[in-house]
């Protein structure tokens, strides 16, 4: 039995939205960007158990107990009061998860899904974690069908990404401004170990989706859009996903941030096609 475990914030049996087909989706807690325009910024600490949520639940679903906060799922209503005032970014209701415990969960998705995608917070904080479950899913007769990627910020080494890619099928992976100076203003670090991940993760096959974030006057893409494109052209002709900022459920200054509109999307998607970048896909959706 495998016992490495994770700090997991949610997983969700089915999801078509995180990657290829029907896939089981895990999140793990944690990240080591800050981003301003997270839609789920309360993944992105980890709970130090200083107590401050557990008065504030209006529905008694939390409690201290032996310098630990305990969550009662079976009480907790969802409200989310404990995320919006936890000065971590963390979450009480985040649980310890075993790589067997997670496998029981795939073991009962099994017939319906086409595999797993561990996504965060940002999941390669955690791993040895990601490296155990893939391993496992991979030698295990009933569920080596199963496709294993990873949804990633690309905040990893090369070294890290080695550790992880014999057992990984792909890597989906967010480009999140092109200039270092504008990614360090959107994330709170520059992007040049994401750039090298992107070029690692496609010379290695590995790369199977990036993804462009068009939020409008925050962003760079239109003003350094020949680099951009000869830098994705230079990826082989992975699938660019471009996806559509939108307020709900940010914190801070993101919130007063316009939606970004089919139009501003489309704008994006004619300079890059007119450089050869062609291989888009667009958001199901705008808000
Ligand atoms: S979730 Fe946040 S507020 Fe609650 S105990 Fe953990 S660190 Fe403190
Ligand atoms: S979401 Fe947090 S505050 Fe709300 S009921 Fe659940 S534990 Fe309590």
């Amino acid at each position: 039995m495998n016992s490495r475990c994770a700090s997991v914030s949610r997983l969700i049996p089915f999801s078509c939205v995180d990657g290829p087909g029907s896939r089981l989706a895990l999140f793990l807690q944690g990240c080591n960007l800050r981003c301003k325009n997270c839609h789920n910024p309360w993944t992105m600490g980890r709970c130090n158990d200083c107590g401050e949520c557990v008065l504030h639940c209006p529905h008694e679903a939390l409690s201290l107990s032996a310098g630990k906060v305990w969550w009662q799922s079976d009480i907790c209503q969802q409200c989310d009061t404990c995320l919006h005032m936890c000065p971590q970014q963390a979450t009480p209701m985040a649980q310890n998860m075993s790589v067997e415990e997670v496998l029981e969960y795939i073991r009962k998705a099994v017939l319906f899904i086409e595999g797993i995608t561990v996504s965060g917070g940002e999941a390669t904080t955690q791993l040895p974690f990601i490296v155990a479950l893939f391993s496992a899913i991979k030698t295990d007769p009933q569920l080596q069908h199963l496709t294993c990627m990873v949804d990633s910020n690309g905040m990893l080494s090369e070294t890290g990404w080695q550790k992880v890619l014999p057992v990984c099928d792909g890597v989906m992976l967010d480009l999140k401004a092109w200039d270092s100076a504008c990614h360090q203003q959107l994330t709170g670090r520059d992007n040049t170990l994401i750039k090298q991940s992107i070029t690692f993760l496609s010379g290695q096959g590995k790369l199977a989706e990036l993804r462009l974030l068009v939020i409008p006057g925050q962003v760079d893409y239109l003003q350094h859009i020949d680099a951009l494109a000869a830098f994705i052209k230079r990826s082989g002709n992975v699938p660019v996903r471009l996806n559509a900022f939108h307020a709900h459920g940010v914190y801070g200054e993101a919130k007063a941030w316009p939606s970004a509109t089919p139009q501003d999307v489309e704008q994006l998607a004619q300079r890059l096609r007119e450089r050869g970048v062609d291989n888009l896909l667009f958001p199901a959706l705008y808000l």
